[in-house]
């Protein structure tokens, strides 16, 4: 049977994105998946550098520009490689990273090109830093730039896209890009993710309706052996039904793999054949409505073997 054509982006450029010694969100990161997904054949995408106008499609100009100042001040301090931090919060940062965050977000862009254009029906974004805990007004959480929210509106403003679905397995709830698209109905934002644990956000009782609509949909997951059986039944009963309603234009995912059984930050327990069964839930759901198109995403995972075996997982599912 002939494999879907799927794409990636992955440059060792999002290695130069410096964290410090020690810290989970590293560079060695991009190997580990890289060198498992080499194997794949994998139609390749250079990512481009976002533009400062297009990160304005999902943050404010203040915070764009405190980004800057940020990182003016870390090379000015002469720390390379350690945990010079974000002003706006938890997000380590380094020289370059104003600029490889740009690329992380272009990478985004590069994909949504790649579907739109019909090069691919599906790519994976091997991108770092993440993105979901950015808000429009700050950077926590690891991220920068809140990357697939970026994707999502460069989506609707480049492309006759009406409605895209964003699907958050990340171990963390998305609470940047929760609130980017709060209350719009042109953007359904599905999560599942372990309850409680940073950062707090993601209550079943944020729908987005106390807005004037309800296309945010989360589902908070108490850490157990019976976990990853939940987070699977949610894709099932809640998000499938609820693109019946909706019926996406395009979808994404923001795939984190930190809910990965051996992962040292999540508790849910999922392993490879969990990740690869919620892709195949996403694709049918892209392929009934969205003619297949599928950006996802890197967000978190700080195993290195799980995050390789994981991707893998995932990008083979993606594939079909
Ligand atoms: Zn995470």
């Amino acid at each position: 049977m002939a494999k879907t054509a799927a794409g990636i982006v992955a440059d060792p450029i999002y290695k130069e994105h410096l964290t410090g010694y020690g810290h989970p969100e590293c560079p060695e990161r991009f190997d580990a998946i890289a060198e498992a997904l080499q194997p794949l054949g994998l139609k390749e995408f250079a990512p481009r550098k976002a533009t400062v106008e297009e990160v304005l499609l999902c943050h404010t100009k203040d915070y764009v520009d405190k980004v800057i100042e940020d990182v003016e001040a870390c090379s000015n301090s002469g720390i390379i490689n350690g945990s010079y931090q974000l002003s706006t919060g938890d997000t380590n940062i380094c020289p370059n990273s104003f600029r490889i965050a740009m690329y992380a977000a272009g990478g985004i862009l590069t994909a949504v090109d790649a579907v739109m254009k019909g090069e691919v029906k599906t790519v994976f974004c091997l991108v770092r830093p993440p993105g979901h805990h950015a808000c429009s007004d700050a950077g926590m959480g690891f991220c920068l730039f809140d990357n697939i929210a970026i994707g999502a509106r460069y989506a609707q403003t480049q492309y006759n896209i009406e409605k895209v679905l964003i699907v958050d397995w990340d171990v963390h709830h998305g609470n940047g890009t929760q609130e980017i698209f709060y209350g719009d109905p042109s953007v359904f934002y599905f999560s599942t993710h372990q309850h409680p644990l940073y950062p707090g956000t993601g209550s079943e009782a944020e729908t987005g309706k106390d807005k004037g609509v309800g296309t945010t949909l989360n589902c908070p997951i108490f850490p157990g052996s019976n976990s990853r059986v939940e987070v699977t039944d949610a894709f099932e009963k809640k998000l499938v039904p609820a693109m019946e309603t909706f019926q996406p234009d395009l979808v994404m995912i923001s795939a984190g793999f930190d809910g990965h059984v051996n992962d040292p930050l999540g508790g849910l327990n999922l392993t490879d054949e969990d990740f690869a069964s919620l892709t195949k839930i996403v694709k049918e759901i892209a392929e009934k409505y969205a003619e297949g198109r599928i950006v996802s995403v890197l967000e978190g995972g700080y195993n290195l073997e799980a995050i390789a075996s994981a991707a893998r997982a995932h990008v083979l599912a993606l594939m079909g």
